[in-house]
């Protein structure tokens, strides 16, 4: 994406690309946290705040903090488009050679960008943080996403790294290869994942959230792991195919049996219960496997539409050199 005034073709060697959805109260702390370990780092770096349609003062601390530090970049969103959404707007506006993107809740926490940027340096393209205790979460949430890891991992083609979450590091090239990727339903972890270069696992303690509240719930989480595997994945297709073959052959066996009792033993009109059982047994297995081919169909109806995926309020980079800001208020699209 080319930026005609100067600004944008400064190019900070890190962009920490930080997507926010009502998350005042933590600001200020993250990017206290942040700035902190980058002064140490000591590397031209950038934070680009993404306000996801907040309804709360996000946008106005962001400004703040903006006007108290030139390494600050801002994208306002047209509304809420999602953490997914947000992200990638992130990545489309990046400028630096290493991109980063992570929580502002402080769940990742952001001492782990210099160890990040170590690895980056050893030569790899996507360093992933990987959770190795999850505190502040209940257990239900623990064995639900221990779940969900396993089975994406067994029925992915694409390999998706257990217990991580969007915290990472990206090189240049990985961020384009991200970028080329213009589905509407974006599975990041799964992207991430898909565009393959040297990858590496990163592990860390997540810690609990330092204030607010989660935006996730359980049927968030639930519609969360069907994107997740519907996007990459035809087996719950094959399933539905494999469901209807056994049924059939099922069907076949038993109406031979029913066929053979009537000519030999002239079956007298009975059996309403197994009749009752088969017809709603038949009936459940035809509205599952509909359900399932309409999961597919209806996210083919998405895609064809190809609307852009986001779009801005205000593109607003830091003053870090050159020191002319700019700002627009423009149609992004996917690119
Ligand atoms: N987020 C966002 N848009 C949304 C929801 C969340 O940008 O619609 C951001 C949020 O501000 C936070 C990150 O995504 O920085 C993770 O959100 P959350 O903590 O709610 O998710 P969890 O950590 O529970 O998975
Ligand atoms: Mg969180």
């Amino acid at each position: 994406m080319s930026q005609s005034n100067g600004v944008a073709e400064y190019r900070p060697l890190l962009t920490i690309v930080a997507p926010a959805y009502n998350e005042q109260e933590v600001l200020p702390e993250f990017h206290r946290r942040v700035s902190a370990t980058l002064d140490q780092l000591g590397m031209p770096a950038e934070i680009l705040y993404v306000n996801d349609g907040s309804t709360d003062a996000t946008l106005s601390v962001m400004r703040q903090l903006q006007a108290d530090d030139r390494r600050v970049s801002l994208i306002d969103l047209s509304r809420n488009f999602g953490k997914e959404i947000a992200m990638t707007a992130g990545l489309d506006y990046a400028r630096g050679e290493a991109v980063i993107v992570i929580d502002t809740d402080l769940q990742d926490p952001p001492e782990l960008i210099p160890e990040m940027v170590r690895l980056w340096r050893a030569g790899h393209d996507v360093v992933y943080a990987q959770r190795q205790s999850r505190d502040g979460e209940t257990w239900l949430k623990k064995a639900t996403a221990h779940c969900f890891y396993r089975l994406i991992d067994r029925v992915a083609r694409v390999r998706v790294p257990r217990d991580t979450g969007d915290y990472r590091l990206l090189s240049r090239r990985a961020v384009e290869a991200v970028q080329q990727l213009k589905e509407q339903h974006r599975f990041m972890k799964g992207l991430f994942a898909w565009v393959g270069f040297s990858q590496i696992a990163l592990p860390y303690r997540r810690d609990a959230r330092y204030a607010g509240v989660t935006k996730w719930n359980y049927w968030k989480l639930w519609n969360f792991a069907i994107e997740g595997i519907t996007s990459f994945t035809t087996v719950p297709l094959r399933v539905a195919t494999y469901i209807g073959l056994g049924t059939a052959a099922f069907a076949f066996s038993y109406a031979a049996v029913v066929f053979y009792r009537a000519i030999m033993h002239g079956d007298p009109v009975r059996g309403y219960p197994s009749l009752m059982i088969v017809m709603l047994f038949l009936g459940g297995v035809q509205l599952m496997t509909l359900g399932v081919i309409g999961e597919y169909v209806g996210r083919m109806f998405n895609e064809t539409k190809g609307r852009p995926l986001y779009f801005t309020n205000q593109v607003t980079f830091g003053a870090n050199p050159p020191a002319v800001a700019t700002s627009r208020s423009d149609i992004v699209g996917t690119a």
